[in-house]
């Protein structure tokens, strides 16, 4: 089953309002089996509204729209489905007396303009709203579902899970969406889609979509089946190639985020750590200590900005920050070094970089960045160059900071002093 999903409201089509229930709608329908082949975003003007339900009904075989349903003389959902449909706006007394119930009870006499929130297009089933005045409506017309929902997220939901899946449940759908989310990091997107991308070819049931967050690079493989056996398995066996393809750099295949994966390998070999973070200003602390339960390897650290304080809190030598500048790899590695010997942990973590826009020379341009990881046997430091604005190279520096924990594990440096 196709659907499409209208999203009304001008104040979606302003710098000042994104359109995110077609995202829980999608979601949601595709949680079902049904899969959404295209979402418009409307605004409350009838002309517009009209032809967009015209398309929507001519591509897919459910439209479900979301706004307009208010009770003011911009909510036009009802009277443009009603007027392209040709059928009636009739008014539901049952509807009407919910509504000034609502009303009295919250003390209030039930304004006029509220009474067109109880028309109904003729033969549509009423959705009740439990968490508002606009109840949505579920129209079968032949042979296409139109279902509107009000636009009010939390009103949106509560309508989603208490009547409109059930309702999708009855429709027997027996396709499903089955997709995988791998999780990359130390490659570029295009280097990433370079790698996976001859996959694709072998398997033509599938369709691989590819994200570049500020968490990394995300890969989703999926397959719309009616066999989830066959779908399970062919996934399985893409994703084996994919890791091949992908070698160390792909860290989860079940959509684990890196704090998740370094929390793991810490809790695993008993290790914790402590960082030194000068252009990441603390982000990388602010991302250990997101996850609940980090206070079991994650011991702290240390904002040093400042020549002095990196000196003076985390012991890098004063001629050395004078004979290398504070963005080098020695200072990584002194801060890496420096934390972990002052906390006791048994990694540290250092970040030194330029993040920009301004500070950055030919030598060290904007977005390089050196990251130090140390442990009682030996240091190590990875030399970046970033692109991005301030925010994307502060952090891509916190991903590869908790990047640099993953790989030490992966590849511990054996008789190295
Ligand atoms: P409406 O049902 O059109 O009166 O919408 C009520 C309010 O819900 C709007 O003012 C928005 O704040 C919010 N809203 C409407 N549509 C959306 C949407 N597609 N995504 C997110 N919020 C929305
Ligand atoms: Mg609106």
């Amino acid at each position: 089953m196709k659907a499409e999903i209208i999203a009304v409201g001008s104040e979606l089509l302003t710098p000042y309002r994104l359109d995110t229930n077609s995202l829980f709608l999608t979601s949601e329908l595709n949680s079902v089996g049904v899969r959404v082949v295209h979402k418009a975003v409307v605004g409350d003007t009838p002309g517009e509204m009209y032809s967009s339900f015209r398309h929507a009904l001519d591509r897919a075989d459910m439209v479900v729209s979301c706004g307009g349903l208010g009770p003011t003389d911009d909510d036009r959902t009802r009277q443009t489905v009603a007027d392209l449909l040709g059928r009636k706006l009739l008014c539901d007394e049952a509807i009407l007396e919910k509504i000034r119930e609502r009303f009295r009870r919250f003390g209030r006499a039930m304004p006029e303009i509220n009474e067109r929130q109880a028309l109904v297009i003729e033969g549509a089933t009423v959705l009740p709203n439990p968490k508002g005045t606009a109840p949505g409506q579920w129209i079968e017309v032949k042979g296409h579902i139109i279902v509107l929902l009000p636009g009010v997220p939390h009103e949106l939901r509560a309508l989603m899970e208490a009547e409109v899946k059930p309702r999708l449940a009855h429709l027997d759908i027996r396709e499903r969406l089955f997709t995988r989310d791998l999780r990359i990091s130390g490659l570029f997107e295009s280097d990433v889609e370079q790698r996976v991308s001859p996959l694709y070819a072998a398997y033509p049931e599938s369709d691989t979509t590819i994200l570049a967050t500020a968490r990394g690079i995300e890969l989703h493989p999926s397959i719309w089946s009616g066999d989830p056996g066959k779908a399970e398995k062919t996934l399985d066996e893409m994703v084996s190639r994919m890791a091949l393809a992908l070698g160390e750099n792909l860290y989860s295949t079940r959509g684990e985020t890196m704090e998740e994966i370094v929390a793991q390998l810490l809790t695993e070999h008993q290790a914790t750590v402590a960082v030194a973070e000068s252009c990441t200003g603390g982000l990388l602390s602010e991302r250990i200590t997101a996850l609940s339960g980090s206070s079991a390897y994650f011991l702290g650290g240390v904002v040093c900005y400042s020549n002095e304080l990196k000196s003076s809190l985390v012991g890098v030598p004063a001629e050395m920050i004078a004979a290398k500048g504070a963005v080098s790899s020695e200072v990584a590695l002194a801060l890496a070094d420096g934390i972990r010997k002052r906390t006791g942990a048994t990694i540290g973590l250092g970040i030194t970089g330029v993040a920009g826009p301004t500070g950055g020379t030919l030598e060290k341009p904007v977005g390089l960045v050196h990251i130090g990881i140390a442990d009682e046997r030996s240091t190590r430091d990875r030399k970046f160059q970033f692109p991005g604005d301030r925010e994307r190279i502060r952090n891509f520096a916190a991903l590869n900071a908790l990047d640099a924990v993953r790989r030490h594990f992966l590849f511990p440096a054996i008789g190295r002093s």
